[in-house]
C-alpha cells in the first residue's frame, strides 16, 4: 500500500493543524477523540499507531479519548476480545480512565435514528438480496485505456416505497417477522454517485446471531458506515481519527451527520501502519491463530501487543518506534529492523547481563584441581552501575559455544583452535592443549585446556596478544534452560502485496521457530516468566510463562547486532 496523505508523509502534525483550525474557527470547543477497536481480535502493532494517535492528541489539546468497542457483528465478537484489547492498552501505558463505551449499547438510539432517517424519506426498507444489491450497485471498470469509468447502478424496484410503508416493515423487521437476508434498510441517496460507497448504502441487515452482549434482544444489527459516524456523534467526539482505507467513506460519514441532524464530528484519515515481514490484519492473524501456524494470539512470532510482550518488548521500546514512525522518511511499510531497534536500545539499558552456552561443547582445564571452585566477579550491567555485581562459579569443567572452536582455523579466526589462547570472560586465559572426536561422527566431544593463574579476571599482565574472548558456564552448576529463536513470519518484506492467485499462508516461513537446548548461569533458575536479560554475545531474553519438565524457556526478543544503524547510514 502507498501513501496517498501527502501531509502525512513529511508528519502527523497535519492532524493537529486540523484541530487548530476548528478550534480557532469556534467549529469545536474542545478535542475528544475516540479509539473504536472492534473485539473480534487481539491488538496488533497497527493499532497501537492508531490508539497512540487518539491518545496524545486528546492530551494536547487537554481533550479526552473514548475508548469504543465497536461491537456490531455478533459473528465475530467475544468478551475475551475486549479483555485482551483493555489489557494490551494498557499494559503500553494509555488510560482511558472511565470513558468506556459500547456501540452496542446505542442500538435502541441507532434504531431511533433510523426511523427519523426513513421519516424524512432518505431510508428505505429493499427486499433485493446481497448479490441483487451488489449487481445493481454496478463497479468500476477500466476502460481501453485503462481509465477506471464508473457507470451508473440501477435504482431498486423498492425504492420508492412510502415513508409509512418503509416504516411498518422496518418495524417488522426488527420484531423479527423476516428471514436473515430477506430484507434490508437502505440509504437512499444516489445510485448513480462516482464513488460507490454512496450509492444506496445498506443501514441494517437482518441477522439472527446472539450478541455477546446483548444476547438475543435483536435481530437486525446496523452497519458500521451508519453505526460509527452516530456513535461519534452521540458521544460527542469532535475528531474521529481513523486509517486511511476510510477516507472514501468519510463522503458517508458526513451524510449520516447531517441527516440525522447530530453533533458534527469530523473524520480525519492517517496512514495505516505496515511492517516488513508481518501481517498487520486482525483477519490474516486469526487466520494464522485459528488454523494453527503460530501458538496462539500470544505467539512471540505475532506482532500482536502479547505476542510481543511475550517475546520480550517493553512499553517503552514500542512507545519510543510509535515516536519515531511518526517523522520515518517511508511510506507506510515501516522497516521491522526499526522496531528491532528501538527494542534493542531500551533493553540495552535495563538488562542485566548473564552467560550462557546454546551449543554446548565440554571444555577441560587440566591443569585446575578436581573439586575446586572459584567464585569470579562480573558485572551485571555495564550501562548501569546501579545493577551492580555477582559472583559465578568457575571449576575444571565449562560448557562453551561449539562455533568458539575450530580444528583448524579460518583465516581472522581469533577464538580456540589448537595451540591459541582466549579470554574466557571474567574468568582466565586459556590455552588449547588438544581436543577428542567421536571416532563415528567426526564430532569434536571435548576441548582440553591450560589455565594461566596469573590471568584472573582476564587480564594478560605481560602483554600477551589475545584475540578472542568467548563466554562459558561452570558444567557443574549451569542449569539447563530452552532457548527460543525466531525468525520473521514471512520471507518476503511485503507479504500483505501477493501477488493474485498465489495464496499468502503458502508464502510462509516454515523455519520460523527454532527450539534449542542450553545451560546458563546459576540465576537463571530462580527467573520468573518476563524477566529479561542480555545473555552475552547471544541477544536479548526474556524468560517464557511456558516451561517444559521443569526446564524454564527463554524468547530471544532480539539479537545483538543491529542491522538499523548501518541501514540509516547508508541512507543519510
Ligand atoms: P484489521 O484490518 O487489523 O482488522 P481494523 O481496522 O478492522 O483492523 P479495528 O478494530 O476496526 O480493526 O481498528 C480500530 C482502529 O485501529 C481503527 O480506527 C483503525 O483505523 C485503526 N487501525 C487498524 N489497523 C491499523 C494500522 N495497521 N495502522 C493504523 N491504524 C490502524
Ligand atoms: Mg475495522
Amino acid at each position: 500500500m502507498s501513501d496517498t496523505n501527502p501531509h502525512e508523509a513529511a508528519n502527523s502534525d497535519f492532524i493537529r493543524d486540523f484541530i487548530k483550525e476548528d478550534l480557532a474557527s469556534g467549529r469545536f470547543k474542545e478535542v475528544r477523540t475516540r479509539f473504536p477497536p472492534e473485539p473480534n481480535g487481539w491488538l496488533h502493532i497497527g493499532h497501537t499507531k492508531a490508539f497512540h494517535i487518539d491518545f496524545s492528541i486528546a492530551a494536547d489539546f487537554g481533550g479526552t479519548c473514548n475508548l469504543r468497542f465497536d461491537d456490531t457483528n455478533p459473528e465475530k465478537e467475544d468478551l475475551s476480545y475486549v479483555e485482551a484489547i483493555k489489557r494490551d492498552i494498557k499494559w503500553l501505558g494509555y488510560d482511558w480512565k472511565d470513558r468506556e463505551f459500547f456501540a452496542s449499547d446505542y442500538y435502541e438510539k441507532l434504531y431511533d435514528f433510523a426511523v427519523k432517517i426513513i421519516h424524512k424519506g432518505q431510508a428505505y426498507v429493499d427486499d433485493l438480496n446481497d448479490e441483487e444489491i451488489r449487481e445493481y450497485r454496478g463497479t468500476n471498470v477500466p476502460d481501453k485505456n485503462n481509465i477506471t469509468l464508473t457507470p451508473p447502478g440501477r435504482n431498486s424496484p423498492y425504492r420508492e416505497r412510502s415513508v409509512e410503508e418503509n416504516l411498518r416493515l422496518f418495524a417488522r423487521m426488527r420484531a423479527g417477522e423476516f428471514a436473515d437476508g430477506e430484507k434490508t434498510l437502505r440509504a437512499k441517496i444516489d445510485m448513480a454517485h462516482p464513488n460507490l460507497i454512496m450509492r444506496d448504502p445498506v443501514m441494517y441487515r437482518i441477522r439472527r446471531e446472539p450478541h455477546y452482549r446483548t444476547g438475543t434482544t435483536w435481530v437486525i444489527y446496523p452497519m458500521y458506515d451508519f453505526q460509527h459516524p452516530l456513535s461519534d456523534a452521540m458521544e460527542g467526539v469532535t475528531h474521529s481519527l481513523c486509517s486511511l482505507e476510510y477516507e472514501i467513506h468519510r463522503p458517508l460519514y458526513d451524510w449520516f451527520i447531517r441527516e440525522a441532524e447530530v453533533f458534527p464530528s469530523r473524520q480525519i484519515e492517517f496512514s495505516r501502519l505496515n511492517i516488513t515481514h508481518t501481517v498487520l490484519s486482525k483477519r490474516w492473524l486469526l487466520r494464522l491463530v485459528k488454523e494453527g501456524y503460530v501458538l496462539g494470539w500470544d505467539d512471540p512470532r505475532m506482532p500482536t501487543l502479547a505476542g510481543l510482550r511475550r517475546r520480550g518488548y517493553t512499553p517503552e521500546a514500542i512507545r519510543d518506534f510509535l515516536g519515531r514512525i511518526g517523522v520515518a522518511k517511508t511510506d507506510s511499510y515501516v522497516d521491522v529492523q526499526l522496531l528491532e531497534f528501538c527494542l534493542r536500545e531500551d533493553l540495552n539499558k535495563r538488562s542485566r547481563r548473564v552467560m550462557a552456552v546454546l551449543n554446548p561443547l565440554r571444555l577441560v582445564i587440566e591443569n585446575w584441581p578436581e573439586g575446586k571452585v572459584e567464585e569470579l566477579e562480573a558485572v551485571n550491567n555495564p550501562e548501569d552501575p546501579v545493577a551492580g555485581k555477582r559472583l559465578i562459579p568457575f571449576g575444571r569443567e565449562l560448557w562453551i559455544e561449539r562455533d568458539d572452536f575450530q580444528e583448524v582455523p579460518q583465516p581472522k579466526y581469533f577464538r580456540l583452535f589448537p595451540g591459541n589462547m582466549v579470554r574466557l570472560r571474567y574468568g582466565y586465559i586459556v590455552t588449547c592443549t588438544g581436543f577428542s572426536k567421536d571416532p563415528e561422527t567426526g564430532m569434536v566431544t571435548e576441548l582440553r585446556c591450560t589455565y594461566d593463574p596469573a590471568t584472573k579476571g582476564g587480564d594478560a599482565p605481560d602483554n600477551r596478544k589475545v584475540k578472542g574472548t568467548i563466554h562459558w558456564v561452570s558444567a557443574a552448576h549451569a542449569v539447563q534452560l530452552e532457548a527460543r529463536l525466531f525468525d520473521h513470519l514471512f520471507p518476503a518484506e511485503r507479504p500483505m502485496d501477493v501477488a493474485p492467485g498465489i495464496d499468502w499462508l503458502a508464502t510462509m516461513n516454515k523455519d520460523s521457530l527454532k527450539r534449542v537446548s542450553g545451560w546458563g548461569e546459576p540465576i537463571l533458575a530462580t527467573t520468573e516468566p518476563g524477566d529479561r536479560f542480555q545473555f552475552e554475545r547471544l541477544g536479548y531474553f526474556a524468560r517464557d510463562p511456558d516451561s517444559v519438565d521443569g526446564v524454564p524457556a527463554f524468547n530471544r526478543s532480539v539479537s545483538l547486532r543491529d542491522t538499523w544503524a548501518k541501514i540509516e547510514k547508508k541512507g543519510s
